[in-house]
């Protein structure tokens, strides 16, 4: 079966006469998240209207007459970032069905681990999917559910799900936002005058000019109607495990996640990551533009300014989209190119945010040797990734990830650098603002680097899954 992942941007927003235009905005701030697809949804309070479009919303929702089929003043909208073989247009969202008591709409950013599982019961009793993704698996179940409202439908699959979700819902008349027990995914409430909205991502209220308010928190379902939000926390409380990877890659830097600017976090990385490991070098030059803020850290903390000695082109999408290993590695060569003049005989620090395959260390450092560089240190402002992520980031599978093959000496070895480090556990932990990381209840989800998975990946250990789907609401808090 294919896999069964999603990673993703969403939005929404709640009585806006401009709401499917306002959408489109919010997404495109969140391009980032997601871009082999995008959809908005919007309701007029009685009928449902729908576009979802392969590609990116600039390309997209931007022109043409598209937005003039999105009347209504309450929208959803999403960003896909699918893995292989499922960039289809059926698997772009929002998802939206017919219920018998109305339509209800559904944008997904993050992964169920339990949605093999789940849809496999679902199909034994005859229900019929029409995509590969996880979140027509919420759909289905929110049809199948016998409780009358819909708000309480919708607490009873969240009782069935697990894993990392951020939701955006809309019904007739209220738009829904979820966040998972563990509020692995993010999920920021924000007002642009009257009008509430949703998004992944602080960044995506910026652009549209509307106010933060606050996170949704972990296990809380916000409604928002004409008299306003309400919020219901339907889950045994426990303690928010925020997932460290959207901190150290995934969010855009100018987003503000937990009353933290992802910028300034990424340049403490840096700095961590010098006070752990300095060497003399000629030059300190980022992968952009990942490794920037990084590097701009690292190169304050050693007082030695930074260069830029590779060039990103910007229209080139992220190289992990590409969906096979052969064209990643052409996307990485069409992606940057080395600033001659300035390598040329020179030995170099060379930063970058994380190490996941390895394709783009490789690429870059061959290059920069190919350009006369004397020899080439690499340094990683994260720990080793030795464990995929089932939450929605996009990591391969363990056998791909290169820190699970190898150690630091073969690491290095397989990547040409003359040196490689990467940041510590604890250094992650203390850019953070922490003293150190609470090794019986981590203040993050860090399983990309410990293997501690807040929520056990039912479908990655299929066999044990009856197990698993008793403890998993029995985490420690
Ligand atoms: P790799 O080339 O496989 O080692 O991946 C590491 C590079 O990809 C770094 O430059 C990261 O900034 C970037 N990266 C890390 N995680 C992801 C992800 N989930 N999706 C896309 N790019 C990523």
């Amino acid at each position: 079966m294919a896999r069964l992942r999603e990673e993703c941007g969403v939005f929404g927003i709640f009585d806006n006469k401009d709401a499917a235009a306002l959408t489109a905005l919010g997404l495109h701030a969140l391009q980032h998240r997601g871009q082999e697809g995008c959809g908005i949804v919007t309701s007029d309070g009685k009928n449902f209207y729908a576009e979802r479009r392969l590609g990116l919303v600039g390309d997209n929702f931007t022109k043409g007459k598209v937005l003039e089929k999105l009347p209504g003043s309450y929208a959803i909208g999403h960003n896909r970032y699918s893995t292989t073989g499922n960039n289809l247009i059926k698997n772009v969202q929002p998802f939206f069905a017919d219920l018998h008591d109305g339509g209800i709409s559904i944008a997904h950013n993050g992964n169920l681990s339990n949605a093999r599982y789940l849809r496999r019961e679902l199909v034994k009793n005859g229900s019929i999917f029409q995509t590969t993704s996880d979140t027509e698996t919420i759909v289905q179940l929110i049809a199948k559910s016998k409780r009358s409202k819909i708000i309480d439908k919708i607490i009873d699959v969240l009782f069935k799900i697990q894993g990392g979700y951020a939701l955006t819902i809309l019904t007739n008349k209220k738009l829904i936002g979820i966040r998972d027990p563990f509020g692995i995914r993010p999920l920021v409430i924000g007002k642009l005058n009257k009008s509430y909205v949703l998004a992944s991502e602080t960044c995506a209220f910026d652009i549209i000019g509307a106010k933060f308010i606050r996170e949704i928190e972990n296990g809380e379902i916000i409604i928002i109607t004409e008299n306003g939000l309400e919020s219901i926390k339907p889950f045994p409380k426990v303690k928010e495990r925020p997932c460290i990877f959207e901190y150290i890659y995934f969010s855009r830097p100018d987003s503000i996640i937990n009353n933290i600017s992802v910028y300034e976090y990424r340049k403490r990385l840096g700095a961590e990551l010098a006070k752990e490991s300095h060497i003399e070098a000629d030059l300190i030059i980022p992968v952009p533009d990942s490794g920037v803020p990084a590097a701009i850290g690292y190169s304050e903390k050693v007082k030695k300014n930074i260069e830029l000695g590779i060039i990103r082109n910007h229209y080139v999408g992220r190289t992990f989209i590409e969906p096979t290993q052969q064209i990643r590695s052409l996307g990485v060569k069409l992606k940057h190119n080395v600033n001659k003049s300035l390598i040329k005989g020179k030995s170099l620090i060379l930063i970058d945010d994380s190490l996941v395959r390895g394709t783009t260390s490789v690429k870059i450092i061959k290059m920069l040797h190919e350009a006369g560089a004397k020899e080439v240190h690499l340094k990683i402002a994260s720990p080793p990734i030795k464990y995929p992520d089932y939450y929605g980031i996009d990591t391969p599978d363990k056998d791909e990830l290169l820190a699970s093959k190898l150690d630091l000496k073969g690491m290095q070895i397989f990547t040409k650098a003359k040196t490689l480090q990467f940041l510590s556990i604890e250094g992650l932990y203390k850019s953070m603002g922490h003293e150190k990381r609470n090794s019986s209840y981590p203040q993050f989800t860090d399983h990309c680097f410990t293997g501690e998975y807040p929520v056990k990946p039912i479908d990655a250990n299929d066999k044990n899954f009856e197990e698993n789907q008793l403890s998993f609401m029995s985490s420690k808090s």
